[in-house]
């Protein structure tokens, strides 16, 4: 889920296992380091990278289902 990061205001993708740290802060899917802010803040824009790397990993689930259809 996204999650608007202190340092940059970038809103970043967030797996949930990261969820499961009580630490505060949380390593997003682009490798950012998310130090978490607080609910009342706004939501920032969505991280480039993190929107990259999710639509990346779901064209790769898409290929390994159907990429042995031209095979
Ligand atoms: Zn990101």
């Amino acid at each position: 889920m996204p999650v608007t990061c202190l340092s940059d205001g970038r809103a970043h993708d967030v797996p949930d296992v990261e969820f499961t740290r009580a630490s505060g802060h949380y390593q997003a899917i682009c490798g950012h380091t998310v130090y978490a802010a607080p609910m009342v803040e706004p939501d920032g824009k969505p991280c480039q990278l993190c929107t990259e790397m999710w639509e990346l990993n779901h064209e790769q689930q898409r290929v390994g289902r159907f990429g042995r259809l031209s095979g």
